[in-house]
């Protein structure tokens, strides 16, 4: 569909008004980026698959009472959601020793944590995400005491209910990055899940193979990334049908070029 320039672009997601006020259109692009935008790439038809797993995963936490701003799926690329005020901190939630955490301990990768770790990363490309504590957060007012609690509460029981979900799929969650946004409706303000919950953001690991099938197939070059992300909706059972697939095979394959040498942040 035709639209107006977004208001927003991001690596992965274009934002556009929405039909009405308070609302937004996402749509999720094929364009995949690594390292903090030092590699760049194309991952054929993982919009489709990422609008698809994302809604069917925020219709699920609705389900069980997580506020999220999705309303509906507009189309194969695009979503309503609710209009946020985002909060610029990326929560991340582990299960297992995996990426940036497993290098930053030295510690080996599927390494399993006593308990889930929620870490708090700013949303700042130019900064290279850096990660920040707590006392951060309320120094420079990125967010308040009582909605960090909230965040962390959310966050916490978004993991227990996709472990269980994945793992039903044999799948394992080893860790996740989520964005919250402030919702204000009617003079009151909510904080609510925003963003979206996909392999883009989510590492999974097939529990029989240990196999990647997440986003680290493209930042790591293991290959098969298209099937990664199809093999995930198809578990989930929101695989679009096989000429979909055809037409998505069909277009462009991966494409991923290094520009310069990594980073030691492994986004
Ligand atoms: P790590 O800190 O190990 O690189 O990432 C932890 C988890 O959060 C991984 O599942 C990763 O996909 C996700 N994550 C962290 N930061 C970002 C980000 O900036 N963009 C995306 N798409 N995912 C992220």
């Amino acid at each position: 569909m035709k639209r107006n320039k977004p208001i927003y672009e991001g690596k992965a997601k274009l934002l556009f008004e929405g039909p009405e006020p308070g609302t937004l259109i996402q749509y999720f692009k094929d364009d995949a980026t690594a390292f903090n935008n030092q590699k760049k790439g194309t991952i054929s038809g993982k919009g489709v698959l990422n609008n698809r797993i994302s809604e069917y995963l925020m219709l699920r936490l609705e389900e069980i009472g997580i506020p999220t701003h999705f309303i509906r799926t507009l189309n194969m690329r695009e979503q309503l959601i609710k209009a946020v005020e985002i909060i610029p901190i990326e929560v991340v939630v582990r299960n297992v020793a995996a990426g940036s955490f497993a290098k930053r301990f030295a510690v080996e990768e599927g390494i399993p944590l006593p308990y889930a770790l929620v870490e708090y990363f700013l949303k700042s490309d130019s900064l290279g995400d850096p990660m920040v504590s707590e006392e951060h957060i309320f120094a420079f007012g990125w967010a308040d005491p009582s909605e960090l609690d909230e965040i962390r509460y959310l966050s916490l029981r978004i993991n227990d209910y996709l472990s269980g979900l994945f793992l039903g799929v044999g799948l394992q969650l080893v860790d996740f990055k989520l964005e919250f946004g402030r919702l204000y409706e009617e003079g009151h303000v909510s904080i609510i899940l925003a963003d979206e919950i996909s392999p883009d953001n989510c590492r999974l690991w097939d529990t029989k193979t240990g196999d990647k099938l997440d986003k680290d197939r493209f930042r790591r070059d293991l290959g098969k990334v298209e099937e990664a992300y199809q093999e995930v909706a198809r578990r989930l059972g929101v695989l679009p049908t096989a000429d979909i697939i055809e037409k998505l095979n069909t277009t462009k394959k991966t494409t991923a070029k290094k520009t310069t040498k990594k980073v030691s942040k492994t986004k």
